[in-house]
């Protein structure tokens, strides 16, 4: 019998290296016996280590990506790194876990206001992040002290009594404060009338305990249409959290305790800080991050990661914060087009040969049919396209292809990659519109998905038109090239309409490639359709190998989509004023953001112009019935239920599927449960017992049979 390709034991760790890449890991990576291996696994994006060196030595810096491009990778390596410092500290805040284990606490207000809810929503997000930071120094102080024994046993014990007592302080309800004073009014229409009020009319008394908090009295006036809140009603609100915490003098209790054992710096890490609610972000920079930011003693240094252009940065002062974008375009500062991709190309190289180093002794080439028609040089190339270096994006090209040949014993060829990325595209990024149907969000939020759909599909429209059109184009760019095989998966727009494709770069439809000038000077940014929606279009990915000729390919007249993107905008959006309706159209747009979005047509008040979208059809939705709508959560966990079927999944890895806490996993699993939606079984995986979730016949056929 001839000999198995790969062994048992290798099949296993090329499993554990392809989910060490996409596989969220939230917490540090360890091994199996809970060591932490993020030292040895560690790749920085840049050459020697530029980017840790930058999180490690300047102040306050925003580390800005996509999903999955390691945000939270290098945060762990930072940590690492303090940990060996003697005179620094750091501390691991997970805000998105945090802010849904703050709204999962059932508050129980006696109270309908909404208004009032809110507050004591962010009062205990706040609170949960205040007890979060101070156990995490406790951990970090921990593990230096064993590294670097800065301290006697005897002193640890006193600076670690000190810390646990600030922590039972904040959640004990005499120092949470009884009775909470919102000393300004709120009147109806929702707007602030600053004057002090001390009557009864107009302030409530709220009593907190850990659970429950309860008011005693409230102001009927305050606003009770508050779906969303004035900057005014914000600022007030933190104005409010801001005495009631008095944050600043807790922090600087911690820092003299920090101070006296002679640590210098506490480094606080905010990890996926932009997928809170946009109200909850403003709230959290207000009441702690601008006021220690820019707090003279610098004791306090944050390090803030967060997707791109969703980031409020309030009163934090600009000049003293830097900024890393982690998407590689922006990260690799070069020339030209070529060089950058060859840089990109050199970064997932390095980034492979660590993992398979570590996992497998090998090289990588070992799992690719490597033969004189495909070069490693070329099997390089294809996953950079398919994956755009984000390595989460390549972790789940790779787990297909495990699927489709590594089990079979057969090497990964160029075809399965194709294969892998289309049916990654599929389940995973199409997914995002394909649930629009069965979310119970608002209806503003479908709507939005609905009308950024019919964008990519007149993009993906065009990039096929192009492709016949282009096979008889007898200019000098295209005549060498074979009639079928010309490729139309990049375009260009101007810089200035990058804002109309956010959503759908956030989302993985489009990458950005490149910025440049155009032939005209004029700058454009260039994208890249998704590699797995290209091949599913039959649509050809890149640009033509060997002449220089080719270099300028993706600039070619024929890539310009800005009258694509101008149609669509034409037919599909509009802003209109809330006061006289008064109506603008996009191109309209710039001039009213550079005047304040002062209605210049019409009434000339400020700020009160909406966005509206354009639909054929009055509802484009075909909602199935109102009873089985579900959360996006919800519906999350069912899908990954869907997808794997065979396997048997508990909470904590779908929580690293859903890059969530397993907390949050395990509470919606119950309601789903409730629904007849979700079964749960006792059963023994791996050695350990564990309570498997799967989907039941009623939720498949519901959500996923078409
Ligand atoms: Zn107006």
């Amino acid at each position: 019998m001839a000999q198995e390709l790969f062994s048992k034991k290798m099949l296993k760790n090329i499993q554990s290296l392809i989910n060490s890449l996409r596989l969220a890991q939230r917490a540090e990576l360890t091994d199996e016996s809970g060591r932490n291996l993020i030292s040895e696994l560690y790749v920085d994006p840049l050459p020697n280590n530029a980017v840790l060196n930058q999180i490690t030595h300047d102040d306050t810096v925003f580390l800005v990506g996509r999903k999955g491009t390691g945000k939270s990778t290098i945060f762990a390596m930072a940590q690492d790194y303090f940990r060996h410092e003697k005179k620094q500290i750091s501390a691991y805040i997970d805000v998105k876990t945090l802010y849904g284990k703050s709204i999962a606490q059932d508050i129980n207000v006696g109270d309908s206001n909404a208004n009032v809810q809110k507050l004591l929503l962010f009062q205990n997000f706040i609170t949960i992040v205040l007890t979060e930071l101070l156990k995490e120094l406790e951990k970090n102080l921990d593990s230096k002290n064993l590294i670097n024994k800065i301290l006697s046993r005897k002193k640890n014990e006193s600076v670690r009594a000190h810390l646990s007592n600030l922590r039972k302080l904040i959640n004990e309800p005499d120092y949470v404060d009884v009775s909470l004073k919102l000393d300004t009014g709120i009147t109806s229409k929702g707007s602030i009338n600053s004057a002090k009020k001390e009557t009864s009319n107009s302030e409530f008394n709220a009593e907190i305990t850990n659970k429950s908090i309860k008011i005693a009295s409230a102001n009927k006036n305050i606003s009770e249409d508050s779906e969303s809140l004035t900057e005014e009603n914000i600022k007030t609100f933190s104005g409010v959290l801001l005495r009631h915490f008095s944050i600043k003098e807790y922090m600087e209790k911690i820092s003299a305790i920090l101070i006296e054992i002679g640590i210098s710096k506490a480094h606080i890490f905010l990890d996926d800080f932009s997928e809170i609610d946009y109200e909850a972000q403003q709230i959290f920079v207000n009441t702690i991050l601008a006021p220690l930011n820019n707090w003279s003693e610098k004791f306090f240094r944050f390090k803030v990661g967060a997707y791109p252009k969703r980031i409020f940065y309030g009163e934090i002062e600009k000049g003293k914060v830097s900024e890393i974008n982690l998407d590689y375009y922006d990260l690799f500062k070069v020339k030209g087009l070529p060089e950058l991709e060859v840089k990109a190309i050199d970064f997932l190289e390095r980034l492979l040969d660590r993992r398979f180093d570590y996992f497998l002794q090998n090289k990588p080439e070992m799992l690719f049919q490597v033969d004189l028609q495909n070069s490693w040089e070329s099997y390089k190339k294809i996953l950079f396209q398919s994956s755009m270096n984000i390595p989460r994006v390549l972790g789940n090209i790779l787990h297909y292809c495990y699927q489709s040949a590594i089990i079979y014993q057969k090497k990964i060829t160029k075809s399965l990659i194709e294969d892998a990325a289309q049916k990654y595209y599929h389940n995973q990024i199409e997914y995002y519109f394909g649930k629009t149907n069965y979310l119970a969000e608002a209806f503003e939020e479908l709507l939005d998905r609905y009308s950024q759909q019919q964008l990519i599909d007149n993009v993906v429209a065009k990039a096929k038109e192009l492709k016949s059109k282009l096979a008889s184009d007898a200019t000098d760019l295209f005549i060498d090239l074979p009639r079928s095989g010309i490729p139309t998966s990049h375009f260009y727009i101007k810089k200035e309409y990058e804002r109309f494709f956010y959503s759908l770069e956030l989302n993985y439809f489009i990458s950005k490639y490149y910025e440049q000038a155009d032939r005209d000077g004029v700058m454009i940014s260039i994208y890249a359709i998704n590699y797995g929606l290209c091949k599913a279009n039959n649509i050809l990915f890149g640009r033509p190998d060997g002449d220089t000729k080719y270099r300028k390919y993706f600039i070619s007249r024929h890539f310009d989509y800005n009258s694509v993107l101008e149609d669509y905008l034409l037919g599909h959006i509009e802003y209109e004023c809330e006061i006289c309706g008064c109506k603008y159209t996009y191109k309209e747009y710039d001039t009213l953001e550079k005047i304040d979005m002062l209605c210049y047509k019409g009434c000339k008040e400020k700020g009160k112009i909406v966005e509206r979208k354009l639909f054929d059809k009055l509802n484009p939705f075909n909602p199935i019935e109102r009873k089985n709508l579900l959360p996006e959560i919800e519906l999350d966990i069912l899908h990954t239920l869907s997808q794997n079927i065979d396997s048997n999944l508990y909470a904590t890895v779908i929580a690293q599927e859903l890059d969530c806490s397993y907390q949050l996993v395990g509470q919606r699993a119950t309601k789903l449960q409730e629904k007849k939606l979700l079964d749960k079984e006792d059963k023994i995986v791996d050695g350990t017992s564990r309570k498997i979730y799967k989907i039941t016949l009623k939720a498949d056929s519901i959500y996923f049979k078409k």
